[in-house]
């Protein structure tokens, strides 16, 4: 059975994994991605200041290693492979493209100078080709993260390290250089549930106390829960939520600390306008109540009370959003490839023979990396049920598909061919005492590959 995985992030090569430990002899998988690099989010998104979970690639080698894998970076679907193009060559394919924008917050203000995704940030900082040349005004004293994930957590984090710190990471050689003449000095999280809503957890939260120069500040009236937050707590909160309230209580009592930095936590406080004639100058919020909602969660509800916080620089960082692909179908409402436990719906509300689809892009963008491996172990099961209804493709070949390539000149990137651009950034960075300098343009990428 030759499969096609179009993705290369956490749950494309989980996928690939069960379909290693499940199919029968004669299996192929062939995994494409847009950039020369794999490993989607691991390398594009985790934050460089935690290299336990970098790890995880190790168990990603192990996958590609296996004599049934291919990879071909530097491949994008819909332009140099079409969704016909799979169908020829293989019996199924599984998408596993992540999400690959962010959300907005569709207020007034947000395309001012100064106000950027988090995402964009965050592909910054990790050296992604896509964001590499964006720039931040890092000469602003205040800052402000919209939303209470962990990736408001990891830019709040970033914004606060000292170079001292970040030097010893993998973070983009321009994006260290930057930081260290940044001038922020205070930094706003601004969420708008309470604490015993926000959605980080433990170890993000605190960390955030954890750091060389900088301290977080939480005002005591901030932690205190209302009473419907308070009744959920007693009755029905998880160790996570009890653990964040308790980390979030410390910090109240304890202050930020004589340091320079400070994370400064708000809680009930959504924005409603970025103000500013061209680049940010304050960020304007409303309070808010919470109120129980028909599905018994708590839910934010304006006040009529508002406020206004002077900063440079905007960061919303209110979730990722999925992209429809080229001839497959999309549910715009949820920004999901529509499917039935990883099998594509299409719009006859019947699956799509051969189509299946896993983890962002199936299920929206929550998670930690390590639920995407249930996720896909759920779209395989999936397709392996299917298998003996899929019809054989008329190209069942490599040489078919490398032909196909080679004749649209794409110059495509191998596994191994990855495995020498990971030792060239690990030998350039060990020239530094740095764990590895990355690439960050495609082009470089290539021409380190072909001398
Ligand atoms: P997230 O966890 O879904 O958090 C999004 C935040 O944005 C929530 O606080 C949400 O508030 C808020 N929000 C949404 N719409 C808003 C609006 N209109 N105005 C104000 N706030 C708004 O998303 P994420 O931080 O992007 O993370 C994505 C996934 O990656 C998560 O599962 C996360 O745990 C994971 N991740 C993990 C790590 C790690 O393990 N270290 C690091 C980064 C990311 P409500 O709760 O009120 O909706």
């Amino acid at each position: 059975m030759r499969v096609a995985i179009v993705g290369s992030g956490p749950s494309a090569f989980y996928a690939a994994e069960h379909l290693q430990k499940q199919a029968a002899a004669g299996l192929h998988i062939d995994m494409f991605e847009r950039l020369p690099t794999p490993f989607g989010l691991v390398r594009g998104g985790v934050a460089p200041d935690h290299p336990k979970i970098k790890g995880v690639t190790k168990v990603y080698d192990r996958i590609a290693q296996h004599a049934t894998f291919r990879f071909y970076g530097n491949v994008t679907f819909g332009q140099d492979l079409t969704l016909a193009d799979i169908k020829r060559l293989y019996h199924a394919v599984i998408f596993a493209v992540g999400a690959q924008t962010d959300r907005q917050l569709g207020i007034p203000g947000e395309d001012l100078v100064g106000s950027h995704a988090a995402t964009e940030f965050v592909g910054w900082y990790n050296a992604h080709p896509d964001f590499r040349d964006l720039t931040f005004d890092l000469s602003q004293k205040r800052a402000a993260v919209i939303g209470n994930g962990n990736v408001a957590m990891d830019v709040a984090r970033i914004l606060a390290r000292t170079v001292n710190e970040l030097h010893s990471t993998d973070i983009a050689d321009y994006a260290l250089e930057a930081l260290a003449y940044s001038q922020v000095e205070e930094v706003y999280v601004l969420g708008r549930r309470g604490p015993a809503q926000a959605k980080f957890t433990p170890t993000e939260i605190k960390e955030l106390g954890e750091m060389e120069a900088a301290g977080v500040m939480v005002a005591p009236e901030e932690v205190a829960l209302d009473s419907l937050s308070q009744a959920f707590v007693e009755c029905c909160a998880d160790r996570r939520v009890k653990t964040n309230l308790e980390t979030l209580m410390r910090y109240a009592q304890q202050g930020p600390g004589n340091v320079p930095k400070r994370i400064v936590m708000r809680f009930l406080v959504s924005p409603v306008e970025i103000i500013g004639s061209e680049w940010v100058e304050a960020i304007k919020v409303i309070k808010n109540e919470l109120r129980e909602s028909d599905d018994g969660s708590l839910r934010p509800r304006p006040t009529d009370e508002y406020e206004t916080i002077p900063v440079g620089l905007v960061f919303r960082s209110i979730g990722y959003q999925g992209v429809a692909l080229p001839d497959v179908p999309f549910d715009e409402r949820r920004a999901i490839i529509p499917n039935d436990e990883g099998r594509v719906i299409g719009a006859d509300g019947e699956p799509r023979v051969g189509e299946y689809v896993a983890g962002w892009i199936k299920r929206g963008p929550s998670g930690i990396i390590g639920t995407n491996k249930p996720d896909a172990q759920e779209t395989v099961n999936r397709l392996l049920e299917d298998c003996d209804s899929l019809p054989d493709p008329v190209e069942p070949t490599r040489e078919a598909l490398e032909a196909l390539l080679a004749g649209r000149g794409v110059r495509y990137v191998t596994y191994a061919d990855w495995q020498r651009l990971d030792r060239l950034e690990q030998e350039q960075g060990a020239a530094l005492e740095r764990p590895r300098l990355k690439f960050s343009r495609v082009e470089d990428m290539l021409a380190a590959l072909d001398t």
